[in-house]
C-alpha cells in the first residue's frame, strides 16, 4: 500500500492545455471525445479505472495518451487479438510513440530483443496477449519493467456473464497481488451491470473511477426484420441503398459466408469473404482489401471485427440472430463510428432461433447453459417486441433513457422505403452494377445526426474534381501502405483522406491542419502527400479499374467450359447446388454465359417459355405452380435468366 501512495505523489502533473497540446501533436485531433480527458486524467493520477465506452468511443486514446506522456515508463496493455495489437503498435510508431508487441507471432530472438528493450524502459506502450502474460517467465520479467499502469482491453472477456468469456483472461486476476502498486485500467465496449461488477471484482480494482458512457448511439438506425426466403432480396436492397459505401455483412457460419459471397458474385455484386478457417494471409489480405476500399462489401463471421478501425461503415447487416444483445450491439456498433448516420439491419429467420436454442441446450455446464438460455431469451425478446430498439438496448445495459421514441428504429418510424415490397421487385442486374463507387453524397434518405467528431464538412456533396482527387489519394495510400507492409488505414484514416481532399494543403503547415495529422505523421508523409497533390494538379489521375476487375465467377465459368455439370461444380467448389444455380443464372442474365442445352431439356425450355409468355417472369412461384411438377425451380430460374437478359437488351 505504501508503494501505491508514493507512486501517486511522484506522478507528474499535466495541465489541460498540456493534454490538448499532446493530443494535437501526436494525434492531430483538436479536442477530446466525451469522457476521454477525464479518463486520461484519472490514469495520470494513478487511479484504477473501469471504462465502458461504446465502440468508436475512442478507448485506445484513453490509455495511449497518458502512456505517451510518462517518459521513461511503460504502460502494459493486455489485448486479446494479435492483429489488433500489431496495428496499434504500427500506428503508434508512426505517431512517434515507441511501442512494441510481445506475442506468439514473434520469433524467439525478436521476443528476447523486445524483452530486453522493455527492461530499459524503451517503450511507452507494450502490448501483451493474456497467454503471454500467463507464461512462467512473464511475472519476474515484468517486475523489472518501469510500469506506469496496466490497461486491460476488452475487459468483459474476464466475465462468464459476458458474451465473449475467455478463460485465459481469468489469469489477470493475479495482477493485483503481483503488482500491487500499479494502477489497473479496464476497458470494454459492452458490459451489463453484472459484467461490470464482475470485471471490478475479478481484477480487484481499488475504488475504481467508473466511466460509463451511454449506450445510445443516435446516429444508428436499427431495423429488425424476420424474413424467410426473401432474405437475399432484402440484402440486395440494402446493398443497393448503400451502394458505393463500406458495408459489413455478418453471417452465422463459414458456409453461409461463402454462400452469401457466391450469391452476391452471381448478381454482379463484388464482396469478399472473411472467416476463421481461412489461412491467416488470405484473411489479412481480404481484410486489407476491404479496409482500403478496394471492395466495399465484406461478408464475415463474427471473427471479423474485433479491433476493426474503419470509421466510415454505412451499414452492418446481420443474416441471422446474434447470440446475445451484447453481441448484436457490438457488431452493429461497427457502423457509423464516424458519427454519421448508418443502418444496422438484422435480417433473421425462424430457423436461427431454433439453432441457437439447440446450441444452448448442448452446453454441458449447467450454469453456462443457463446463461446461454438467458441470452437467448433476451435477444428473442428484443426482436419480437415492439419496443423502441434503441430503448431496449439501453435498458439491457442498465440505462433508463428519458425519451420514449428514438426517431431512428423500425418500431418508432417504420421500415425504410427501400425495404418495402415495392422496392424489392427484381431489377435488371445491369442497372445495379453501373452504380458509381465512392460517392458519399449518394447516401440519402437518413436523418443526419450531427457528426460527433469527423470534420463537419464531410456532409456536403463532393464535386467531381474532389472525387477524382479522392480516388487518386486512395491509390497513393494503398501504395504507401504496401511499401511499408502496413494496412492502409494505419497510413491514414478515411476521415483524414477526406479532409485532405477538402483542404487541399499546399504547405507542410497546412498538412498539419488536416484531421489526424500530428507532428510526426506530417513529417513522415507530408512531403509525399504534397508531391502527390502536385502531380494530381498537373493532371495525374488514379489508374482506372480494369473493365472486368477480378471475376470471382471465373472458377465456375472455367468448370462449365470444361464440361462439368452444375452438380459437379457444386461439389468441386464445396457449394450448395442452389448457390451455383443462382450464380450461373446471374451470369446468364448479364449475358456472360449462354444457357446450356444440358441444363434444361429443349422440351422443358419450350414449356417454361410458354408459361412465361402467359404469366410474365417477375416471380418464379406462379410459374412453378403453373408448370408440371417435374420441372424444377432451378430449371425455371435458368430459363427465366435468359429471358430477362433478352429484356435487358431492349
Ligand atoms: P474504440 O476502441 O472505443 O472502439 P477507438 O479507440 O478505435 O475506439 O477510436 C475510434 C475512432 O475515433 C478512431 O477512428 C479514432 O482515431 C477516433 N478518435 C479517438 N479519439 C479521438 C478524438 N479525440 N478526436 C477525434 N477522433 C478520435
Ligand atoms: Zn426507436
Amino acid at each position: 500500500m505504501d508503494g501505491f501512495q508514493v507512486e501517486v505523489y511522484t506522478r507528474p502533473m499535466f495541465s489541460d492545455a498540456a493534454l490538448r497540446e499532446a493530443l494535437g501533436r501526436y494525434w492531430g485531433y483538436d479536442s477530446f471525445l466525451p469522457l476521454q480527458q477525464r479518463i486520461v486524467r484519472s490514469l495520470l493520477e494513478g487511479k484504477d479505472v473501469c471504462v465502458v465506452l461504446p465502440t468508436g468511443g475512442g478507448k485506445s486514446l484513453c490509455y495511449q495518451l497518458p502512456a505517451a506522456l510518462q517518459t521513461g515508463q511503460t504502460a502494459v496493455v493486455i489485448s486479446p487479438l494479435i492483429a489488433l495489437m500489431q496495428d496499434q503498435a504500427a500506428q503508434l510508431a508512426q505517431m512517434g510513440i515507441p511501442a512494441a508487441v510481445l506475442n506468439s507471432s514473434l520469433t524467439d530472438e525478436q521476443q528476447t530483443a523486445v524483452m530486453r528493450n522493455a527492461e530499459e524502459g524503451a517503450y511507452r506502450l507494450l502490448y501483451l496477449s493474456p497467454e503471454r502474460l500467463a507464461q512462467p517467465d512473464a511475472r519476474e520479467w515484468l517486475q523489472r519493467l518501469p510500469i506506469c499502469f496496466f490497461a486491460i482491453d476488452e475487459a468483459h472477456c474476464i466475465s462468464e456473464w459476458g458474451h465473449e468469456f475467455r478463460p485465459e483472461y481469468r489469469q489477470l486476476s493475479s495482477l493485483r497481488q503481483n503488482f500491487s502498486g500499479r494502477p489497473i485500467a479496464a476497458f470494454t465496449a459492452s458490459a451489463t451491470q453484472r459484467v461490470r461488477h464482475d470485471i471490478i471484482e475479478q481484477l480487484q480494482l481499488r475504488e475504481p473511477q467508473r466511466y460509463i458512457a451511454s449506450f445510445h448511439r443516435p446516429n444508428l438506425r436499427y431495423i429488425v426484420r424476420q424474413c424467410g426466403h426473401t432474405q437475399n432480396d432484402l440484402l440486395l436492397a440494402a446493398l443497393r441503398t448503400h451502394s458505393g459505401h463500406n458495408i459489413i455483412v455478418y453471417a452465422p457460419t463459414i458456409a453461409r459466408v461463402e454462400q452469401t459471397v457466391d450469391f452476391l458474385e452471381g448478381v454482379g455484386w463484388p464482396a469478399i469473404p472473411y472467416h476463421g478457417k481461412m489461412d491467416s494471409r488470405t484473411r489479412r489480405r481480404n481484410q486489407e482489401r476491404w479496409m482500403s476500399d478496394e471492395v466495399r462489401v465484406l461478408v464475415g463471421t463474427i471473427a471479423f471485427g474485433l479491433g476493426i478501425n474503419k470509421a466510415a461503415v454505412r451499414a452492418v447487416i446481420h443474416l441471422s440472430l446474434p447470440k446475445s444483445i451484447e453481441q448484436f450491439y457490438q457488431e452493429a456498433g461497427r457502423a457509423g463510428r464516424d458519427g454519421q448516420s448508418a443502418d444496422c439491419l438484422l435480417l433473421w429467420q425462424k430457423r436461427d432461433a431454433g439453432l441457437l436454442a439447440h446450441f444452448a441446450e448442448q452446453i454441458n455446464d449447467p450454469a453456462e447453459r443457463e446463461r446461454a438460455w438467458q441470452r437467448y431469451h433476451q435477444i428473442r425478446d428484443f426482436v419480437d417486441s415492439n419496443r423502441c430498439r434503441h430503448r431496449s438496448i439501453c435498458s439491457h445495459f442498465g440505462e433508463n433513457p428519458r425519451w420514449t421514441s428514438c426517431g431512428a428504429c423500425d418500431v418508432c418510424i417504420g421500415e425504410p422505403e427501400w425495404l418495402q415490397a415495392e422496392a424489392l421487385r427484381v431489377q435488371p442486374a445491369r442497372r445495379r452494377r453501373s452504380r458509381k463507387i465512392g460517392t458519399p453524397a449518394a447516401f440519402v434518405g437518413l436523418p443526419q445526426a450531427p457528426p460527433a467528431k469527423a470534420p463537419s464538412r464531410t456532409v456536403s456533396p463532393w464535386s467531381p474534381a474532389e472525387m477524382e482527387l479522392r480516388e487518386y489519394l486512395r491509390e497513393w495510400r494503398r501504395e504507401a501502405a504496401k511499401e511499408r507492409g502496413l494496412p492502409a488505414f494505419t497510413v491514414m484514416h478515411d476521415t483524414s483522406l477526406d479532409d485532405l481532399c477538402r483542404k487541399h494543403p499546399r504547405t507542410l503547415a497546412e498538412v498539419r491542419n488536416v484531421w489526424g495529422f500530428g507532428e510526426r505523421k506530417t513529417a513522415y508523409y507530408g512531403r509525399q502527400i504534397l508531391d502527390a497533390l502536385a502531380r494530381f494538379g498537373a493532371g495525374a489521375r488514379a489508374t482506372p479499374a480494369p473493365a472486368n476487375q477480378r471475376r470471382p465467377a471465373e472458377d465456375t465459368i472455367r468448370l462449365i467450359a470444361e464440361g462439368r455439370t452444375l452438380e459437379q461444380i457444386a461439389s468441386v467448389r464445396g457449394r450448395q447446388l442452389n448457390n451455383i444455380i443462382e450464380l450461373v443464372a446471374g451470369l446468364v442474365e448479364r449475358g456472360e454465359l449462354e444457357l446450356h442445352q444440358g441444363w434444361v431439356s429443349p422440351e422443358k425450355q419450350t414449356q417454361i417459355e410458354e408459361a412465361c409468355a402467359r404469366l410474365g417472369f417477375e416471380r418464379l412461384r406462379p410459374l412453378k405452380e403453373a408448370l408440371p411438377p417435374e420441372i424444377t425451380f432451378d430449371e425455371i430460374r435458368l430459363v427465366v435468366a435468359r429471358l430477362r437478359r433478352g429484356q435487358n437488351r431492349e
